[in-house]
C-alpha cells in the first residue's frame, strides 16, 4: 500500500511544479515584450523614405545623335547626390536605366537610414559619372561610374555598362559581340588572361591566382565592356569594388577575328572580296605559338622531341630542372646548340609560394648558375612550377616569369593523341603551350600537334618573342 501511496504522490507535485514554472515563464515573456515595445515606441527611428527624396534634373545634348545626358541632383539635405545618367529615344533602354539608377539610390538611402540611427556624425555620397562612346558601326557604350559613400568606411566605386544600337533601339551584350560563342570565348578569355600577366601595372597588385580567376572563360567575367573608335575596353568589376580594378584595352586587331559579323570590321589594306585562303601571307595577323618543355632534360624523350622540331624548322622553349641539367648536362647542351631558347624551372621543383625567401632564392639562382655553367648561356625567362606564384617569389625573380594559356596535360593523360585535342580546344592568336619533355607520350604526340599548327597558319617563336623583358 504504502508503495502505491508514494507513486500517486510524486506526479502530483511533479504537475503543480511544472505548472507553476510554465506561469512564471510566460509572465516573464509576457513583461519583456511590453518593456520592449514600450523602449521602441520611445526612440522612434528615423526613416526617410524614397518619395521624400527630391531632386532636380539638367537635361543637355551629347556628342551622340539622339542622346541626352540627365544630371539629376538631390534636393533633400540628408541624402545628398548627383547623377549622371543617360536618355534615347528608346523607352526600353530608358527603362532599363531608370531601373538600375533606382537600385542605386535604395541602396544608399537604406544605408544612410540604418546610419541615421546611431546618432553619430557620417560621411555621405553619392555620384555617378557618365562616359559616352562608339564602336566605328555606330553603336553605343554607355559607362556609368559611381561612387559611395556612406559612414567612415571606404569609398564603393561601381561600375556599370548598357549597350544600345540606336538606329534599332536594341540593346546587346558580350555574348552578341563574340561570334562562335564558347570557342571564341575561351580565345577571348585566353588573350585577356595573357594580356593581364603582361600588364606591367597589374604584376604587383594581382596574384595569379586571381587572373586565372577573372579570365575564366565564363560570360559573367566579361559583362562590362566598352567600345571606342580604336578599342574594345573589358572591366574586371567583380574583383574589388576600389578604383583599381583592372581593365585591359583590346586593339581592334587583336579581338576583330573573334567578333560576330555585326562588330567585325573590314581590314583597311585588303579589299574583302580577294582574300584567296591559299595565301597565308595576306592574313591580317599573325598567329604565333610558342612551345614550351618543363621538367627536362632528360635522356631519350628530351633528344626524340629535338628531332621533331628540327623537321619543323622550330625552336622552342626548355624549361630545365636545375638537378636535371646537373644529372644530364650533355642534354641540356645539345639543346642549346640546337638554338632553342632556355628557361628556369627552379632546382627541385618545388612549390616556391611555400618556400623561405632564402630557398626561393638558391632554387633560382643555384638553376640559373648551372644552366648557364652548362650551355654558356643565361636562361632568359623563369616558369614557377606549378605555375605557384607569390609576391615574394616576384621580388626573388630577376627574369621574367613565363606561365602558358595552353595546358596540353600531358603528364596527366600521357595519351599522345590527347595533346592535339587540348591544343585544338585552347590556342589562341598567340599562346604559350606547356608540354614535358619527361614522357615519351609527349615525345609520341607532338609531330601531330606541330602539323596541326601549321596547318592553320601558326608561326613557331620563343617565349622571349612573346613575354616582355623584365
Ligand atoms: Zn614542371
Amino acid at each position: 500500500m504504502t508503495r502505491q501511496q508514494k507513486q500517486k504522490k510524486i506526479p502530483f507535485f511533479d504537475i503543480l511544479l511544472g505548472t507553476l514554472t510554465i506561469v512564471l515563464i510566460i509572465a516573464a515573456v509576457t513583461l519583456l515584450y511590453f518593456f520592449k515595445q514600450k523602449d521602441t515606441a520611445s526612440n522612434e527611428p528615423i526613416v526617410i523614405n524614397l518619395e521624400d527624396v527630391t531632386s532636380v534634373e539638367e537635361v543637355q545634348a551629347s556628342e551622340l545623335n539622339g542622346i541626352q545626358v540627365i544630371t539629376e541632383t538631390s534636393e533633400h539635405e540628408e541624402v545628398p547626390f548627383k547623377l549622371q545618367y543617360p536618355k534615347s529615344e528608346h523607352e526600353s533602354f530608358n527603362d532599363k536605366i531608370a531601373t538600375y539608377i533606382k537600385e542605386l539610390k535604395e541602396n544608399y538611402l537604406d544605408e544612410i537610414n540604418t546610419s541615421l540611427n546611431t546618432n553619430i556624425e557620417f560621411t555621405r555620397e553619392l555620384n555617378t559619372t557618365l562616359e559616352l562612346s562608339q564602336h566605328p558601326n555606330g553603336t553605343y557604350s554607355f559607362i556609368l561610374s559611381t561612387a559611395e559613400q556612406v559612414g567612415e568606411f571606404e569609398q564603393e566605386i561601381y561600375l556599370k555598362t548598357f549597350h544600345l544600337d540606336n538606329e534599332t533601339g536594341e540593346q546587346f551584350d558580350i555574348q552578341a559581340v563574340l561570334d562562335n560563342q564558347d570557342e571564341n570565348l575561351t580565345k577571348f578569355a585566353k588573350l585577356a588572361q595573357k594580356t593581364l600577366f603582361e600588364d606591367k601595372m597589374y604584376k604587383e597588385t594581382l596574384s595569379g591566382e586571381t587572373i586565372y580567376m577573372l579570365t575564366e572563360p565564363v560570360w559573367d567575367n566579361f559583362n562590362e565592356f566598352s567600345f571606342t573608335d580604336e578599342e574594345m575596353i573589358i572591366y574586371f568589376t567583380e574583383y574589388s569594388t576600389s578604383e583599381d580594378s583592372p581593365i585591359i584595352k583590346f586593339p581592334y586587331d587583336d579581338v576583330n577575328e573573334l567578333f560576330s559579323e555585326t562588330f567585325k570590321l573590314a581590314s583597311n589594306d585588303t579589299p574583302e572580296d580577294v582574300e584567296d585562303p591559299s595565301d597565308s601571307d595576306s592574313s591580317p595577323t599573325v598567329k604565333r605559338v610558342a612551345l614550351t618543355f618543363d621538367d627536362g632534360p632528360a635522356p631519350q624523350t628530351t633528344e626524340r622531341i629535338l628531332k621533331t622540331l628540327e623537321k619543323y624548322d622550330a625552336k622552342a622553349t626548355f624549361f630545365m630542372l636545375g638537378s636535371q641539367v646537373e644529372a644530364h648536362p650533355e642534354i641540356a647542351k645539345l639543346v642549346q646548340e640546337a638554338g632553342h631558347e632556355l628557361g628556369n624551372h627552379s632546382w627541385s621543383h618545388s612549390d616556391l609560394s611555400r618556400a623561405s625567401d632564402e630557398n626561393i632564392t638558391n632554387e633560382i639562382h643555384n638553376t640559373s648558375k648551372i644552366i648557364e655553367d652548362v650551355t654558356g648561356e643565361k636562361p632568359y625567362s623563369f616558369r614557377p612550377p606549378y605555375g605557384a606564384l607569390n609576391d615574394a617569389v616576384r621580388m626573388i625573380t630577376d627574369i621574367p616569369i613565363a606561365l602558358w594559356d595552353v595546358d596540353t596535360l600531358d603528364w596527366k593523360h600521357r595519351n599522345p593523341q590527347q595533346m592535339l585535342h587540348y591544343v585544338k580546344q585552347q590556342t589562341g592568336l598567340e599562346s604559350i603551350i606547356l608540354m614535358h619533355d619527361i614522357h615519351p607520350s609527349t615525345a609520341d604526340g607532338l609531330d601531330a600537334v606541330m602539323a596541326y599548327l601549321v596547318e592553320n597558319g601558326y608561326e613557331f617563336v620563343t617565349v622571349s618573342e612573346i613575354i616582355p623583358s623584365k
